[in-house]
Order: C-alpha cells, then sequence, then structure tokens
C-alpha cells in the first residue's frame, strides 16, 4: 500500500493537518491517496442487513440509546424464528451479509451464542455472518469462564465469518470512563482484536467522535488501530461516525454541539492520510445523510458501507438516514466513481459499469 514517496504521519503532522489544514487541501491530498491505493476508481457497498439479536444490555453507555434492560416493556431476545425471517427478507433483495450484534445481553453464555450462530450457517451458509463486538464477546468469556480467544474459536467453529469494530467509540481511557465507565478499556478492546486476528478472524475497526474527545485523543486512537494493524494486519476496514445525541444520558449530562459535516469529513480526510496500512475506510451515510456521504468519496472513503436494509442503533439516538442500492449506484456514479457490490472481505460481486 506506500509507494516510494510515501511517508508515515506522525502524529504532530497529524495534528496539524486537522487544525490547520485547509478543507480543500485535505480533500485534495486524501483523495490522491486514495488514487493510490484504488487506482480503479472503484467505489464498493455490501447488501446486509444489521440484526440486533437482543437490545438487553447492563453496560449503560451514556452515548447510548438503544439498550434496555431485562424489566423494559419493550426489551426483547429475538428467537430463531424472528432472526430467519429478517435473513429470508435480506435474501430477497441479494444481501450477502448480516451484521449481528447486540446489547451485552447479562445471563446468556457460550452455549446460547453457539446454537445461534450454528442455527444460522446451518441454514444459511451463503450469508456471512459478521458479528459480536468485542465487548460481548469479552462478556461471554467473563459469563461462561472461558477465555476470549475459546469464545473466538468456538464461535468461529460455528460459522461466524468476522467481527466489527463496534465498541471502540475513543480508545482513550479518560474518555470512556466519562462516557461508557462499564465498558471495557483500550487495552481490552485491542486484545480481542489482536486475538481474533491471530485466529484468521478478520475485523473492522471504528471510531465514535464528538462527544468529549480532544483532537490529540482522537489520534491517540488512530494511533493503536494502525499499530495493531502493522502487527497484525487483520483489520478489513476503518469505519467512523460522529456521537448522535438524541434520547442518550450523555446529551442529558452535557452540553454536546452537534458535530458539522466540515469536521467529519476533515477527520475522515485525515484519518485516510494517517492510517496508511487500512485499505478500505467507509463512508458514514447512515450518520452525515447520503449527500455527505457521496462527499465523503472526496475525502478518502472508498466504500459506502452497507445498503442497511435494517438499522437499529444509531437510528434509536436520531440518525434515521436511509438509502437502498439504486440510491448508491446513482451518487457513486454522480461523483465520478465506479459503483460494485462486494461481499464482507471486499471481494468484488458485481460491477454496475461499463
Ligand atoms: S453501546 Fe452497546 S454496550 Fe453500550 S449500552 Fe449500547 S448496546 Fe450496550
Amino acid at each position: 500500500m506506500k509507494n516510494k514517496n510515501f511517508k508515515r504521519l506522525t502524529n504532530e503532522e497529524a495534528l496539524d493537518l486537522i487544525q490547520n489544514t485547509s478543507l480543500l487541501d485535505l480533500s485534495l491530498m486524501a483523495s490522491e491517496r486514495k488514487q493510490e491505493i484504488h487506482p480503479e476508481k472503484i467505489t464498493t457497498f455490501v447488501v446486509d442487513r444489521n440484526i440486533n439479536y437482543t437490545n438487553i444490555c447492563w453496560v449503560d453507555c451514556k452515548f447510548c440509546a438503544f439498550y434496555r434492560h431485562a424489566k423494559d416493556d419493550d426489551a426483547y431476545v429475538l428467537t430463531h424464528k424472528d432472526i430467519d425471517q429478517k435473513i429470508d427478507e435480506l435474501l430477497e433483495i441479494g444481501g450477502t451479509q448480516i451484521l449481528f450484534q447486540g446489547g451485552v445481553h447479562p445471563k446468556l453464555k457460550i452455549e446460547w451464542y453457539e446454537e445461534l450462530v450454528d442455527h444460522i450457517h446451518t441454514k444459511y451458509p451463503q450469508v456471512t455472518i459478521h458479528g459480536f463486538s468485542s465487548i460481548e464477546i469479552d462478556f461471554i468469556a467473563k459469563l461462561s469462564k472461558i477465555s476470549v480467544e475459546e469464545v473466538l474459536i468456538r464461535l468461529k467453529n460455528k460459522g461466524l465469518s468476522s467481527i466489527p469494530g463496534a465498541g471502540a467509540e475513543i480508545l482513550n481511557d479518560k474518555v470512556r470512563d466519562i462516557i461508557a465507565p462499564k465498558k471495557m478499556d483500550t487495552k481490552e478492546w485491542l486484545e480481542v482484536h489482536r486475538l481474533a486476528h491471530l485466529n484468521d478472524i478478520k475485523s473492522t475497526a471504528t471510531m465514535m467522535f464528538g462527544t468529549i474527545e480532544t483532537d490529540k485523543q482522537i489520534i491517540e486512537h488512530w494511533e493503536k488501530i494502525r499499530e495493531l494493524q502493522d502487527e497484525t494486519g487483520g483489520f478489513r476496514a476503518f469505519i467512523m461516525w460522529s456521537f448522535q445525541s438524541a434520547h442518550t444520558k450523555l446529551a442529558e449530562e452535557l452540553y454536546i454541539p452537534p458535530q458539522s459535516s466540515n469536521r467529519y469529513l476533515r477527520l475522515l480526510a485525515v484519518a485516510r492520510l494517517y492510517l496508511d496500512n487500512f485499505q478500505n475506510i467507509q463512508s458514514s451515510w447512515v450518520t452525515q445523510g447520503s449527500y455527505i456521504g457521496q462527499m465523503a468519496l472526496k475525502f478518502g472513503a472508498n466504500d459506502l458501507g452497507s445498503t442497511m436494509m435494517e438499522e437499529n442503533v444509531v437510528s434509536a439516538a436520531g440518525a434515521t438516514n436511509r438509502m437502498n442500492q439504486n440510491e448508491m449506484i446513482k451518487l457513486i456514479k454522480d461523483i465520478g466513481e465506479n459503483p460494485a457490490k462486494r461481499d464482507t472481505a471486499y471481494n468484488i460481486l458485481e460491477k454496475y459499469y461499463e
């Protein structure tokens, strides 16, 4: 991914880019870098569905509007039948992947998850299960009194393919202690991903910005995932989005101004430049809207993520943008790129250009 003139950005240089470089220059620099890595000007997307198998969670992150406690009227755990119906609907529109995540249920142990993954994989072997964030995996291990590595291996043996990067937020414990005090710390998040990679389970890295973090803490976050990527090469993509505040405790406790589109694009461009060992960077059109999502393709993103047949987590906090496959193709073409449908591993499945 590196050309001979390429020089890795230092943290100081990244900070200078965030704080002192014009948006236009950032766009040009990120686009040049993207062009080096993706010279065919292909923008990909995946047709998938988020399935949140439960909304019951004990972690109580202050930025989250999705979770419920078991006693709440609208708390749920999906049955196999519910899940099958959702996958059937996904297959009808040509979907290939489920992003399968829940809250962190306080009582479900490894056997429950093994049965669930086994059921899905046996019935739908053609569907890729991209599921279980690091905090779910870590807690299954604690509750089941087994190691994180054993959880990963046992779920992989039943059909788990890769794990999403959710739960990273900002990988700085001072920030985490305020926005999600019960959540796993930075070291633990990184360790789950390291162990996944070492066991041949790829993952993605994410970042949620726009709460209380500083620019330096954002760069610290990037530094940690860049280092792990150097070590394992196991991250397939980086995805970042801004805090969505509606119905969250954090927004009740603190005044947090909404993040501008300008800020999103600025950070995305610097991420493309700093994360020099990441092949793929997704645009978060779900939180930014379809037009800024499209603009992100000029700020380093090479992938529009998912058509997102169903989304429950950021929509609970106010982000209700929607886009279907045809709209995505149109937006990608409109900005001068070549649209293509991909699978979870970023293999091209179908091209929508000559
Ligand atoms: S972000 Fe995840 S871990 Fe945190 S409260 Fe929401 S569902 Fe639970």
